[in-house]
């Protein structure tokens, strides 16, 4: 008996070794930060974001502009007082366990130091796991720069003399990509691919709070302005139908199917995938399955 309980006490330290969280206490929620340039910009991953939460995850989004730009008949910081609200709503709907928007001015974000040294601060203060953001090849100037900021961090959040009124991580967290449609230089790699079916309404809902982008801005820059429903009810269920209409690309299932096995993968009709990224810890399958616990599940 005796011998049973030093196995089993061998096998769960070696076990917790094994899957060790990369900065935070095995025995803590895992913590993630998700960096990106618009405020709507994090509902690429919104399903994951809000079902990681569930999880007891510790999520937190940053928004790296205040948003002030993008719109057709107001700016400045009356848009940027909007968008922060709409961005508060959002965070409610996914659950997330908190969501800062900095005061960058939209279609200004450069990859300057000082902003470098925010998103150096922001990882070691949130002691993260896990860091995302965009990749540094995107249409948007503000996602480039995002996706730059965050990888130039990558290394320097561990070294202590870099933002030194900040206590560095102990570890380099692992550094993953929002995925994107863009091939130059390089395309999206469907690293890992997550059924997010558990999460879309959340996300649904999150995306819905972007009430000035989703029924203002970006239907005006398509110019269907003219399509877009009058009621709330009405302007969700357009935006609902929208989304479910969305296919699921072949790389996408071809995802899904590696991590969940070709029987669970037949079944989600919706998905969002990451890069894992060449800076930073480069986790190993068992560290997917713990960073992402709904890949465990049968
Ligand atoms: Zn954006």
């Amino acid at each position: 008996m005796k011998r049973l309980f030093l196995l089993a006490l061998v096998l769960t330290l070696f076990t917790r070794i094994g899957i060790a969280q990369i900065n935070s206490p095995a025995d803590d929620p895992l913590r993630v930060i998700v960096f990106f340039a618009h405020p709507d910009d994090g509902e690429k991953m919104g399903g994951t974001a809000a079902m990681m939460a569930r999880e007891g995850i510790q999520v937190k989004f940053v928004c790296m502009t205040n948003g002030d730009a993008g719109h057709q008949e107001m700016g400045g910081g009356a848009l940027g007082v909007r968008r922060r609200a709409e961005a508060m709503v959002a965070k409610e709907k996914l659950g997330i366990a908190e969501y800062v928007v900095w005061d960058n001015h939209d279609a200004e974000l450069l990859p300057e130091l000082h902003i470098r040294k925010d998103v150096i601060r922001a990882i070691r203060e949130w002691n993260a796991d896990v860091v995302i953001g965009h990749r540094p090849n995107d249409y948007h100037p503000d996602h480039r720069n995002a996706g730059q900021l965050v990888i130039d961090a990558s290394y320097l959040v561990i070294v202590p003399n870099v933002a030194a009124d900040t206590p560095p991580v102990r570890n380099n967290p692992v550094f993953l990509y929002l995925q994107d449609r863009f091939s130059k230089p390089n395309p999206f790699s469907y690293d890992i691919v997550i059924g997010t079916d558990e999460g879309f309404e959340a996300k649904l809902a999150a995306t819905n709070a972007y009430e000035s982008q989703m029924y203002e801005w970006l239907p005006w820059t398509s110019q269907s302005l003219d399509q877009v429903p009058e009621s709330p009810e009405e302007r969700f269920e357009w935006l609902r139908k929208r989304h479910e209409s969305r296919k699921m690309s072949e790389e996408a299932r071809a995802g899904l199917v590696k991590w969940y096995g070709e029987e669970r993968a037949a079944n989600f009709k919706y998905s969002e995938a990451f890069e894992i990224a060449e800076y930073g810890k480069r986790p190993n399958e068992e560290e997917i399955r713990m960073i992402f616990p709904m890949l465990k599940k049968k």
